[in-house]
């Protein structure tokens, strides 16, 4: 029997880059717009980890169903770690994504480049059937904010977050390459074999 796993997420392009990222595995993938959910879970927590955990939870209760959940952000090492569980509000409510890495470059201006330190994190949390939960994986990748944009692949913070050791943004590598180097690739792959372990059983 094929298990239906669900993504709690509305963005087709998360599902698609889980799906891509663990093709080995026999399950129908789906998203939260497919089986028909419109409650949303505000994500109350003050990590990452508590945030993913209680989207994982709600989301499995809510729907029966083998949930994955994630939570990621980007923490500045000159803003003390911010914006952290904030990155997706970061600047305020109804900004695009360029609007917003643009003030975090603002921010930044007079921030010499030995200080641009920054880092993704990711957090994913895996419940089962009743809301329990079966595990967590983190994902860090490490870099530096850079002084102007650069790249149209990937999304978010992407044009501005500069991988010192490729010489390029992450906006700038093929998203093959984002997918072995970046947070959510690296919590993916460690939370894969539970995942495995998991669908067998319930297969
Ligand atoms: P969420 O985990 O989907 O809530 O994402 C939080 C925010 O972090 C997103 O809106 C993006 O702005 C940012 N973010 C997370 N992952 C990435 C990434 O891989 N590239 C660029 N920005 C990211």
């Amino acid at each position: 029997m094929n298990v239906k796993l669900l993504v709690a997420t509305h963005n087709k392009g998360k599902v698609r880059e889980y799906a891509e990222m663990l093709s080995e595995l026999d399950v129908s993938w789906c998203n939260l717009d497919d089986v028909g959910v419109t409650e949303d879970v505000p994500e109350t927590g003050s990590t990452f980890a508590e945030n993913a955990i209680l989207k994982a939870q709600a989301y499995a209760r809510l729907t029966g169903l083998l949930t994955l959940a994630d939570d990621s952000g980007l923490e500045v090492d000159a803003l003390g770690g911010a914006p952290g569980v904030y990155t997706a509000r970061f600047g305020g409510e109804g900004l695009s994504h360029e609007e917003r890495y643009r003030l975090l470059l603002m921010r930044l201006a007079d921030v010499p480049w030995a200080k641009r330190g920054a880092r993704f994190r990711c957090v994913i949390a895996l419940a089962g059937v009743g809301g329990v939960l079966l595990g967590t994986a983190e994902g860090v990748c490490e870099g530096m904010i850079a002084l102007e944009p650069a790249g149209e692949g990937g999304f978010g913070y992407d044009p501005v977050f500069y991988l010192p050791e490729r010489k390029k943004t992450m906006a700038e590598l093929p998203s093959s390459v984002k997918h072995q180097i970046s947070h959510r690739g690296r919590a993916l792959r460690q939370i894969a074999p539970l995942l495995q372990r998991v669908i067998r059983e319930l297969g």
